[in-house]
């Protein structure tokens, strides 16, 4: 058990979602579930990384504090001794509160110093509150530590910037002077601090844990272990049941928590009942009459089209925005009749030098014909990666919104409840209903399984990757998740047609 480690702005921010989550991550970590990044979370955080060293060079001189915990408040005292005007990564305890200032900036003029937290969002005119408060546990630290803050600065990506060219850093990078702010919430925060400071000094576990009264994405890591009667999957997992907390609650106080308890007479919305229904029935509800009209829209030949895409914090490629989603990779199936003859393209960008957009654009351009329905899952999805490559090519732009026209949200049909299955618990992803309609289809056996899977793969096999063998097999295995995509589409197209 942990008693006395400094509470950290990590710690400050856990206790903002909830002081009893602080508790068990503080004082008994062994208990807490999923605490692994995920795949995307690590990429985030690289991605925060990277904006970080860019903000870095709006500092024309900074010194970096390399090592870190202990070895990292010594190094930053030095610098602070040799009169340092800028820090990288200073690193301060005090009070057992320990933060790390992204960049400390002696300011000549007003002889104070100024915080610049650097965030890897991009600006909006309503700065979210965590970064506020995250930046404001900073100042409070340092003025605890003795030191005159001025001034506290936010820095982030600028969301109206476009690489053109070579990237400048003021140009990606919009400063806000958050220092009004800081004042304003200082004393609540202080409130905070006191406070955590109390819970810590509590050996017992805190009571109560309010989560059985939300739903699934609001529960913690300690969740399982403070409710482990409440199975896995349970009311809490009833479609958007977190908009409807009112009868989350009469459930669970009506001691319902199996979705298979649920009584037949208490009230949900129509889309609520479907799923409990459903689950308890283990029928499907299958709308004929209504897939049938639906897909009366399509028009032959069909194009089954997925892309996959890259985002970035910084973007890589002109014409691009921070964290625009780049598409680098599309499968296109085609149907030219009912049962006529199914034909194949793809396109993997693969050339460090150039821009995937562009080729892809062309590529897909060659294969794409004027007329026919474009089937999709999930339309926003694909829907956006015409705007941006219409906005990209304006020479080309009739032709992609041209796409968007032609497009059939293959996803809707179960999105809306029109095909509804107990083994879909809940989801409408094609990878929770391609199994259960085309069993012998599965993502399983293949080496990319996800679209997270596909961003990091590409990644490497574009800029890490250094073996020819090793960057062959990662395209080869891009290309088979993709292709798998558009082949599931046309599958579940096939049994709906054939209801
Ligand atoms: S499950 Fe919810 S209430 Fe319980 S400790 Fe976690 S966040 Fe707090």
């Amino acid at each position: 058990m942990n008693t006395s480690s400094p509470i950290t702005k990590s710690d400050f921010l856990r206790y903002l979602e909830c002081p009893a989550y602080f508790w068990f991550f503080k004082k008994k970590p062994e208990v807490l579930e999923n605490i692994k990044l995920s795949d995307f979370q690590k990429e985030l955080i690289k991605n925060g990384q990277e904006v970080e060293l860019w903000a870095r060079k709006l500092f024309s001189h900074g010194i970096l504090v390399e090592s870190r915990e202990s070895e990292a408040i010594k190094e930053t005292k030095k610098y602070l001794e040799a009169e340092e005007k800028v820090i990288f990564q200073a690193t301060f305890e005090t009070e057992n509160l320990y933060a790390m200032v992204d960049i400390l900036q002696w300011d000549d003029s007003n002889k104070y110093w100024i915080i610049n937290e650097v965030k890897g969002t991009s600006s909006k005119d309503k700065k979210d509150k965590k970064h506020l408060y995250d930046a404001t546990f900073q100042y409070i630290l340092l003025k605890k530590a003795g030191y005159d803050v001025g001034q506290v600065n936010l820095i982030e990506l600028d969301k109206e910037f476009r690489k053109k060219g070579d990237i400048k850093a003021r140009k990606l990078l919009k400063t806000t002077d958050i220092t009004e702010t800081a004042k304003e919430l200082e004393e609540e925060i202080n409130l905070m601090i006191d406070d955590m400071k109390r819970i810590l000094q509590n050996k017992r576990e805190p009571l109560p844990c309010e989560c059985i009264y939300k739903s699934r994405s609001n529960h913690c890591p300690a969740f399982k272990y403070l409710h482990p009667d409440v199975p896995d999957y349970s009311v809490h997992d009833i479609i958007r049941i977190g908009s409807s907390l009112k009868r989350l609650e009469g459930l669970i106080e009506g001691g319902h928590i199996p979705i298979g308890e649920v009584p037949e007479d208490f009230k949900l919305t129509d889309p609520q009942r479907n799923h409990v229904n459903v689950e308890q029935s283990k029928n499907p509800i299958i709308d004929t009459i209504e897939i049938k009209k639906q897909l009366t829209e399509l028009v032959y030949p069909l194009y089954f089209l997925d892309y996959e895409t890259y985002p970035t914090a910084v973007p890589i490629y002109d014409g691009c925005r921070p964290y625009q989603q780049v598409p680098f990779q599309y499968s296109l199936h085609i149907l030219d009749k009912p049962n006529g003859k199914l034909t194949h393209h793809e396109y993997i960008h693969t050339d460090t030098e150039s821009h995937p957009m562009i080729a892809l654009a062309d590529s897909l351009m060659k294969v794409m014909g004027d007329n026919g329905s474009i089937i999709v899952w999930n339309k926003k999805f694909e829907g956006k990666c015409h705007e941006d490559l219409a906005d990209l090519l304006p020479q080309h732009a009739e032709i992609f919104h041209g796409y968007n026209q032609r497009i059939f949200d293959l996803m809707e049909i179960f999105s809306q409840q029109h095909y509804l299955h107990h083994e879909f618990k809940g989801s409408f992803s094609i990878k929770a209903v391609l199994p259960v309609l085309i069993p012998e289809l599965s993502y399983k056996d293949l080496n990319v399984r996800d679209g997270a899977m596909a961003m990091n793969g590409w990644k490497s096999m574009m800029f890490e990757m250094t073996e020819q063998k090793e960057k062959e097999q990662m395209e080869n295995d891009l290309l088979r998740y993709c292709e798998l995509d558009t082949l599931a589409m046309v599958k579940i197209l096939e049994v709906l047609q054939n209801l």
